[in-house]
């Protein structure tokens, strides 16, 4: 997969699913809306394009950092038990030793059921004062479903499965490129209004004789398929060339949420034109019941506080930070890297992403931008810092985000507006569907001008590029 991906049809084994370019997620979610609680049957077909045969699997399973959040109940890989496997209380990492190994090339059929229990949403704070936000779980007005099913991690080639240790702030999953078939099935009653990462398709929702409510949803070449439910949502929608943007909002929040919406198809509209096309089918925004922004494949979320501060004008961070979650599309699902250790590439990028909106959108208030979001601001450090070694969550914010989206203006101004937008195109292009290093990022960028940016990369970056 990615950028490992042979180019020819792979014949070498029997397992072999002809044409599988990339792991397939099938998803059966059964929620008890009730008891905030759920049961699901998964499938992932995953074919081996590491080029080494596999004796294990490594999965990422985040519902199992909470106590009792995660109970396997069975899997199979190709049909057979996998009776060999390890998950520690309050871990994500689930090893499976294979009951056959993997050869290249070859696909693997892993089936597992599972149940879930879900915990309250509630943010983490630590000696530090660094606040996690949750977003898995429920609040007494919203169930939220983010890396919920167990993931297999990248696997990188002489190094190993790669799964980072979560951290207080910042993302630490990576993710190789997938598609998803997700059914939600609502037994009992329940209906709440459902946002989710994919399409929904036919037939739409569904409601049994014996009450229960079907919903089904496709995502082709995702990184990971978040769902969010409430009984609580208005929704408002447009279309842009075949792209639907949705945003999911709370009553009473109109003016908010049909902003949110705006500045979402205002920022597809401009990331289309500046970095190449925008890669799903619809496009979803929705007000989160925690204090934070997120990005997911196809959804992100926005904090209700931000929600509460919107005065009606994009002079907020409603605004700025639907145009940078909006921009993750770009610099994080189609373009992705790792979140943990390498966070510049996809945050540095989606913050500077907020200054081309403005540019864009609001050109008369592009001043105000720069001065607002950086209002707190201090040169800290270097913009290839990792979320571990960050030193505080605002430090952290500083260098990675804001110190990186001054490297970009600085980047832009070294060698122009032409050669830096060319650049920008050329690196999306290429790396679109793949998992990006800063190697990658500054051998696009070399390939794109024989400019000199050693005084640059000198002064942004502690790594030699
Ligand atoms: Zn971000």
């Amino acid at each position: 997969m990615d950028s490992s991906l042979p180019s020819e049809t792979p014949t070498a084994a029997s397992t072999v699913t002809p044409g599988l370019e990339r792991p397939q997620y099938l998803l059966e979610l059964d929620v008890n809306y009730t008891a905030k609680t759920a049961r699901v049957h998964e499938v992932i077909t995953y074919p081996n394009w590491t080029g080494e045969t596999l004796n294990n699997l490594v999965l990422a399973v985040e519902p199992n950092l909470w106590s009792g959040g995660f109970s396997l109940a069975s899997a199979t890989a190709n049909g057979q038990p996998v009776t060999n496997y390890t998950i520690e209380n309050m871990n994500q990492r689930l090893e499976m030793q294979l009951p056959q190994p993997l050869p290249p090339s070859a696909t693997l059929t892993l089936e597992l059921y599972y149940s879930l229990v879900l915990p309250q949403m509630q943010a983490y704070v630590n000696a530090s004062n660094d606040i996690r936000p949750q977003i898995y779980g429920y609040s007494d007005k919203q169930v939220n479903f983010v890396d919920w099913y167990p993931m297999i991690v990248p696997y990188i080639p002489g190094q190993g499965w790669v799964l980072h240790n979560p951290w207080y702030y910042g993302e630490h999953l990576v993710y190789d490129l997938a598609d998803f078939d997700v059914t939600v099935i609502f037994p009992g009653g329940a209906n709440p209004k459902v946002a989710a990462s994919g399409e929904e398709v036919p037939p739409l929702p569904t409601t049994t004789p014996e009450g229960i409510v079907h919903h089904r949803y496709l995502l082709e070449a995702g990184r990971t398929f978040a769902l969010s439910m409430s009984e609580h949502f208005k929704i408002a929608q447009q279309t842009i060339g075949d792209v639907t943007v949705y945003s999911y909002y709370f009553g009473l929040y109109d003016a908010p949420g049909e902003a949110m919406l705006q500045t979402t198809v205002e920022a597809i509209q401009t990331y289309s034109q500046y970095f190449g096309p925008y890669r799903h089918k619809t496009m979803t925004a929705v007000q989160g019941d925690f204090n934070d922004g997120m990005e997911y494949s196809g959804l992100y979320f926005i904090s209700r506080d931000y929600f509460n501060l919107y005065d009606g004008t994009p002079k907020n961070y409603l605004v700025i930070i639907a145009a940078h979650e909006t921009a993750h599309q770009w610099w994080f699902d189609a373009v992705a890297n790792d979140q943990a250790l390498e966070p510049w590439l996809d945050e540095a990028l989606s913050t500077y992403s907020e200054r081309i909106y403005y540019e864009s959108v609001h050109p008369d208030m592009l001043d105000w931008w720069w001065g607002y979001r950086y209002f707190e601001f201090q040169n800290a450090g270097y913009v290839d810092t990792s979320i571990y070694d960050g030193g505080g969550q605002r430090p952290y914010w500083d260098k990675v985000y804001l110190t990186g989206a001054r490297f970009f203006e600085d980047l832009r101004k070294d060698v122009g507006d032409e050669i830096f937008f060319r650049f920008l195109k050329d690196y999306y292009t290429q790396s679109a569907g793949k998992r990006v290093t800063g190697a990658d990022f500054f051998r696009v960028f070399h390939a794109n001008t024989a400019a000199d940016i050693t005084d640059l990369l000198v002064q942004y970056f502690k790594n030699t590029y």
